[in-house]
């Protein structure tokens, strides 16, 4: 795409009012091949693969495998991909980065401070997601305003300054958790079993535990540290 910040400007004015289904047609139409889904195979997650399939719309969808991630995500990969004959693209870190990492620091290094938290949140997640994007002219995330502060800042259209210049799009930023799992239940959508056994929002398995009803969304999250400490960087541009 050649003039990146005027299609976001045109997109912003024209399209932020659109549905979610309008949204995602606008998107596939515009950006073909050079967009896609990024998927943690959170419930919102699943529920944007629905609705893309539903309209046979043809947007490619990927997942940063960390390699900390729950059996269930694992399971459910599999399940996803075959119930819509999707090929679900597998981003890695890189196995160098991650080897120097644990070698000097410890596997679970997270767990020691909130700086080799994040270290390990850039390699394993971030640095995957960047190198991905800078193939591509815009991405699909699954985020809600109501998750946490940083989120309740975010537009429908978003332009992310990265390795370059992207624009991102949340279609789902005004739904809610009740939406969400009312969407699931109404159309036998697939979605990870931690969600039935306290877990609002699901990471890797060292660094998400389940919450008691009533608690923050992403309260789960990193829970030995700061309250405030809800994001691991994907979402920060
Ligand atoms: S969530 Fe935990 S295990 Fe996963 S990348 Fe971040 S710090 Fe590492």
């Amino acid at each position: 795409m050649k003039d990146i910040e005027k299609f976001y400007k045109r997109a912003v004015k024209e399209r932020s009012a659109n549905s979610t289904e309008e949204l995602l047609n606008f998107i596939s139409d515009s950006h073909g091949s050079k967009v896609q889904i990024a998927s943690s195979l959170g419930a919102e997650d699943v529920v944007l693969i629905d609705i893309m399939k539903r309209r046979n719309l043809e947007i490619d969808v990927f997942t940063i495998d960390t390699g900390r991630l729950n059996q269930e995500t694992y399971d459910l990969i599999d399940e996803i991909s075959s119930r819509y004959e999707i090929k679900i693209n597998i981003l890695l870190p890189e196995p160098l980065d991650v080897k120097e990492m644990v070698e000097k620091k410890g596997m679970n290094l997270f767990y020691e401070s909130t700086e080799n938290r994040k270290l390990c949140c850039d390699i394993r997640k971030v640095k995957p997601l960047n190198r991905h994007l800078s193939e591509l002219d815009a991405w699909i995330s699954g985020i809600r305003s109501e998750q946490n502060q940083n989120r309740l800042r975010s537009k429908r259209i978003e332009l992310e300054h990265r390795d370059k210049l992207i624009i991102k799009y949340n279609p789902l930023l005004d739904w809610t958790y009740k939406q969400i799992f009312d969407y699931i239940k109404e159309n036998n959508v697939p979605y990870n079993k931690l969600h039935d056994l306290g877990y609002p929002s699901i990471g890797c398995l060292p660094c998400t535990r389940s919450v008691k009803q009533g608690d923050k969304n992403r309260s789960g999250r990193w829970y030995w540290e700061e309250e405030s400490n809800t994001e691991c960087g994907l979402h920060e541009n």
